[in-house]
This record gives structure tokens, C-alpha cells and sequence, in this order.
């Protein structure tokens, strides 16, 4: 520790010069992720019925210290978040997210002017009221604290050379927020080796021990789609699903057009739209699972503007309404029957156009082909019919 601080004027090991006077508090959420493992923009995904970004700002919008939210995102999303968290009464500042979350933070660290600052994870929806006041709490006594819980499992740690299980009792899992006195922070920074991970290391570089507070188990962050749906099932919501079944007639004359490809066939699909009968089973599936009823209630065949409708352009909108009422899809999967043509060699392309249009990754979308032996409608090569299935969380 640097001799510039009267080293006799020191409560639990940090200056007191460096302890926060009030408890005044500014959040700083890091939203710069790229959200990889989710395969979509995860502060986005609803959680029971909200947009995650917004959940993981309401528990902070609640307490009356916390002066301002900071949210270091990318330029570009800057509008799209400040909508979303218009409801908030704490006022809201954007900063730029950097390369790496350090960067980010450190963004926000160098826009906040209150004594204490509360990193969070934008991607961490069910933070509590609870937690939040012990971190603040425990920052003024300590001037620092990260929330962690104790690990559940045994760790293995193994590097190739060499293996063993630590010792459980000593271990935590990290979550946030980590709060520190602000000064302290700054101090920190200044003080610490530049390749720390996280703001605990920070800290550690220091010469300082952070503390632990002890929060829950339940404010887990958002990293894989199974996350979704824990944060939806934790924050009391449920999952819903939804069938979906569909017809249409063979006939001369029509391009062939299944699952948002077109197939070379001698024969088409009949319908006032493309006739897309996998897209209409799916989209009946997600509606039906959403209980907002079907796709003739929302695209009527007697409306001139769907008259030959690209169906995948329908799905995106039908995407879009789950979205806006506050559904995640979770996944769907598709059984096509038909006695001809042969439709594996276009299985990859329909899933990653069905994917894509719902915004979702390309393994939660299934789509098989079966034939009915040459019985019924079928197997006379009359008609293909489609069912689907869809699992929506929400
Ligand atoms: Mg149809």
C-alpha cells in the first residue's frame, strides 16, 4: 500500500480516506457481451414478460440510494436500451462498452461521481432487494463487497500436469453486484497489475481483500438458453406449449415451397400465400402456445396483402408478437408428411431460414420428414400435411 495514505488511520485494512461517507450509490451495468453462448442478444430476451435488461435494473430503481444507473453498452444500442428502460424513475447515462468488460466498467467508473459504485451484470435479472441493501451495507462497513455464493458442487481442477478437488468450504461463485467505495476503486486501479479479470482481482492486485457478502443462489446470470428458461421458472413464470397442424394441396402449376425453401418439384403447394404448410403448422404451434390464436385470425386468406406471402416473412412477424408479449421461444420441432418428393437433402437449409427468422439458434429447431406408405391423401401424393410443436417460456 502506498506510504501517501496515513497507514494509521486504517479500518479493516483500508485507509479511511478511501472509505465511502455516505451511502450514495451509482450502478454500473455492464452490458458490452456479445452474448456468444446464447446466440442472440440475451439482454433482450423477455423474462417473465420483461425485456432482461430492464429486470436487471428494477430492484436498484426501487432503492432510494442508488442515484443513477450507468449503462456501458455499445453505441449502437444505445437508443434501443433507453427505451426500454424508460419506466425507470432512476435516472439513466449510456457510456461506450470497451473491448473487454474491465473496459467497460472502467468507462462507467470514470462517469460516476457518487461514493459508492455497484458493478452489475446487465445479463443478471433477478437480483434482489435484499442483496442490494447488504452490498451497500457491507461496502460502507468495508468498502468493498462482492456478492458470492457459496459452491454447490465440487470443483475439479485439472491443467493436464496436475488434478486435484479444492477443498469446497473455501470456495465461492462470483456474481454481482461487486460494490466498492468509488475512491477506493479509483485507488485500485491505479495501484494494480493491468491484467485482472474481474473487479475482485482488482482489488487482490491492490494489496486489498475484498469482501464477501453472501448472496443467493436465485440471481443467476443469463449465459446459455437453459438459462432462460431457469430465470423465467425462478421469477415465477412457466413454460407453455403449442400445437400446430396444417394442409395444402398438390397441384400443377405452383413453385414448391416448404420450410422457406424452394424445391425443385413438378408440382406445388395451393394456398392464398406461398402455401408454405411447414412455416403454417409452425406459426399455428407458437400462437397456439401463446394462446393468441392462429394464422387465419392473423393473416386472413381473404386479404389481398398476403396473397402469394412469403411465409417466412409471416413467421419473423409472429416471432415478433411472442417477443412483444413477452414469450421466448425455447424450441419447436416439425414433422412433415409427404409421400414425395424427398425432402433430407433440404432439412439443413429449412432449419437455418426457421432459425433465423424467429431468432433463434439453429439447434432448437427440428424439422423431419416422414411418409404415410401410400395411405390416405398422403401416400396418393394428393396433399402434404405438416405438424409442429413449440415450447415457449414466458
Ligand atoms: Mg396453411
Amino acid at each position: 500500500m502506498s506510504d501517501n495514505l496515513d497507514s494509521l488511520d486504517v479500518a479493516n485494512g483500508i485507509p479511511k480516506s478511501l472509505m465511502p461517507r455516505s451511502a450514495d450509490s451509482e450502478v454500473i451495468l455492464a452490458c458490452g457481451g456479445k452474448s456468444t453462448r446464447m446466440g442472440q442478444n440475451k439482454l433482450l430476451v423477455p423474462i417473465c414478460g420483461k425485456p432482461c435488461i430492464l429486470r436487471s435494473c428494477e430492484a436498484f430503481d426501487k432503492i432510494d440510494e442508488v442515484r443513477r444507473i450507468i449503462v456501458a453498452a455499445p453505441k449502437e444500442l444505445w437508443r434501443e436500451y433507453s427505451e426500454i428502460l424508460s419506466p425507470l424513475r432512476t435516472p439513466v447515462t449510456f457510456v461506450d462498452a470497451g473491448a473487454t468488460r474491465q473496459e467497460s466498467v472502467m468507462n462507467g467508473v470514470e462517469e460516476a461521481k457518487e461514493e459508492i459504485i455497484m458493478i452489475h451484470d446487465g445479463a443478471r435479472p433477478l437480483i434482489s432487494r435484499r442483496t442490494i441493501l447488504d452490498s451497500i451495507a457491507d461496502t460502507i462497513k468495508y468498502g468493498s463487497s462482492v456478492v458470492c455464493v457459496p459452491c454447490k458442487d465440487t470443483i475439479r481442477y485439472d491443467d493436464g500436469c496436475k488434478a486435484y478437488s479444492p477443498d469446497r468450504k473455501s470456495l465461492y461463485a462470483v456474481q454481482t453486484p461487486q460494490s466498492f467505495s468509488r475512491r477506493l476503486y479509483l485507488y485500485a486501479a491505479h495501484m494494480a497489475d493491468s491484467d485482472y479479470t474481474d473487479d475482485a482481482q482488482l482489488l487482490d492486485s491492490a494489496g486489498f481483500k475484498p469482501h464477501i457478502t453472501i448472496g443467493e443462489y436465485a440471481n443467476i446470470k443469463l449465459t446459455t438458453p437453459e438459462d432462460i428458461i431457469m430465470a423465467n421458472s425462478l421469477s415465477g413464470s412457466g413454460m407453455r406449449i403449442g400445437h400446430g397442424y396444417d394442409v395444402h394441396r398438390l397441384v400443377e402449376g405452383r413453385r414448391f415451397i416448404l420450410g422457406g425453401v424452394e424445391i425443385n418439384y413438378q408440382r406445388g403447394l395451393l394456398g392464398h400465400s406461398d402455401a408454405d404448410v411447414l412455416t403454417h403448422a409452425l406459426m399455428d404451434s407458437l400462437l397456439g402456445a401463446a394462446a393468441l390464436g392462429d394464422i387465419g385470425k392473423l393473416f386472413p386468406d381473404n386479404d389481398p396483402e398476403y396473397e402469394g406471402a412469403n411465409s417466412i416473412r409471416l413467421l419473423e412477424r409472429v416471432a415478433k408478437l411472442l417477443a412483444e408479449k413477452g414469450y421466448s421461444i425455447l424450441n419447436c420441432d416439425i414433422t412433415v408428411i409427404a409421400q414425395a418428393p424427398k425432402l433430407s437433402p433440404h432439412i439443413g437449409s429449412m432449419r437455418q431460414r426457421l432459425s433465423a427468422a424467429m431468432g433463434i439458434p439453429v439447434e432448437r429447431v427440428s424439422v423431419k420428414a416422414t411418409t404415410e406408405e401410400g395411405l390416405g391423401f398422403t401416400g396418393q401424393k394428393e396433399g402434404i400435411a405438416a405438424h409442429a410443436v413449440s415450447l415457449i417460456c414466458g
